[in-house]
């Protein structure tokens, strides 16, 4: 391991701690969009990019930016993540993406690039504050929306007061957004939040492409009962034929390659211990990185709800049904990523990325590109979550390798 990227490393390791102080709560992480611990990692972090050498600003939707300036470059590469946190979350969920970004920064030093390279730490990618995802990377994309301002927050603020009192301008949001024509590309470096790259020993992957979702709620409608006066053949009990649903659920989940598919929530009525379930609503989550499978795999098991009450008489209803398109990564970008794996002696792993990330947004913009560290013991969006200072290391030889690389292809005219 090259020396110069330990010690960033390192440097990286010590900031996302100084970084987890900055929190609504003592004892835990917990930072929303334009709260005041989010103006606390502004100073910090805006200090750190100062002292590397780059120009700092922050855009109207909240984004703190860190340019390496080249001179005479027309275009910019951005490389970012975000720096909110769910509530009670872990210290490397996105600001780790940011850091490393800096890091890139400050191993590249006197080197020239023929563009930009810009380090956006996202203001908002959970949405936790405003029950809405991706502010922060919606403004850079230029696909915010002006009525999401009105959005209020559980203390009455709406979201043109946070951001005006962050001291910026709500009504000026569209002047965050890049052009398509000035971005070379979107690289995002994350944790995994999953167990495949652990699995396989490998620091590093490539992501292949963030797979697509499917939300849907669904009601099963039976009769409500007396538990001990109603015959067992004389029943049409709704928790079991959801839980029939269920058990269908989850095998076409294992028989589908690459599918995941999931009852999180189930809410039974009336829920008493002596009444057979009259009613039973449930959640229904599957996603797919091809679209096509994942909408085949939810009309399978809508043809399958229907065979269960069949059976017995009873209904199914589809109450809602949305849908989230899986996002291509750009073909070249990541070819490079991964040949920036292999020269840093690693398995280019490629793996599908089961989350969204600003990434997605960003896609309806610009190339986008992830990479995934390994995620010991896979806990996110905890205080337990993990990365190893080895992995962060390998990371910032590879993505100042992707940077080195990408301006070679510049300078020869086969530039993206
Ligand atoms: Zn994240």
């Amino acid at each position: 391991m090259c020396p110069v990227a330990t010690n960033l490393a390192d440097l990286v390791m010590s900031r996302c701690d100084e970084l987890a102080a900055c929190s609504e709560d003592s004892g835990c992480i917990t930072r929303r969009f334009l709260t005041a611990p989010m103006q606390e990692v502004h100073d910090r972090l805006g200090g750190w990019m100062r002292q590397a050498g780059l120009q700092i600003r922050v855009d109207n939707g909240g984004n703190l930016i860190g340019r390496r300036h080249s001179e005479g470059a027309t275009r910019t590469l951005i490389v970012g993540s975000h720096l909110d946190t769910v509530p009670g979350g872990g210290r490397y969920d996105g600001v780790l993406g940011v850091l490393l970004g800096l890091a890139v920064a400050e191993n590249l030093s006197e080197s020239q690039l023929p563009f930009h390279l810009d380090i956006i730490g996202f203001s908002e990618e959970e949405g936790v504050r405003y029950s809405k995802p991706y502010l922060g990377s919606s403004a850079v994309a230029g696909v915010f929306l002006p009525e999401w301002l009105e959005r209020v927050d559980d203390q009455g603020v709406t979201m043109r007061e946070a951001i005006a009192g962050f001291g910026l301008d709500p009504d000026n949001i569209a002047t965050a957004a890049y052009s398509r024509e000035e971005v070379v590309g979107y690289v995002e470096a994350h944790l995994e939040q999953g167990p495949v790259l652990e699995d396989a020993g490998a620091p590093l992957g490539v992501v292949s492409g963030i797979a697509g979702q499917s939300r849907l709620r669904l009601e099963f409608r039976g009769e409500a009962g007396h538990a001990g006066t109603t015959p067992m053949l004389d029943r049409c009990d709704a928790l079991a034929m959801a839980a029939e649903f269920v058990g269908e659920v989850r095998s076409l989940g294992r028989q589908t390659a690459g599918l995941r598919a999931t009852v999180g929530r189930v809410e039974v009525t009336p829920n008493a211990t002596n009444v057979i379930p009259g009613r039973v609503e449930l959640s229904l989550d599957v996603r797919h990185v091809e679209d096509s499978v994942r909408e085949q795999a939810v009309n399978d098991l809508l043809v399958a709800g229907k065979r269960i009450v069949n059976a017995v008489n009873g209904s199914f209803v589809l109450l809602e049904r949305t849908a989230q398109q899986a996002v291509k990564v750009d073909g070249n970008m990541s070819e490079l990523l991964a040949k920036s794996i292999s020269r840093c002696g690693h398995e280019p792993l490629q793996l599908v990325s089961g989350a969204g990330h600003d990434a997605v947004v960003m896609a309806q913009r610009f190339p986008i590109a992830m990479l995934f560290l390994r995620h010991p013991g896979g806990v996110s969006h905890h205080p337990d979550e993990r990365v190893e200072r080895d992995d962060v290391a390998v990371a910032i030889e590879v993505m100042s390798q992707f940077a080195t690389r990408l301006a070679e292809t510049f300078a020869s005219g086969r530039h993206i």
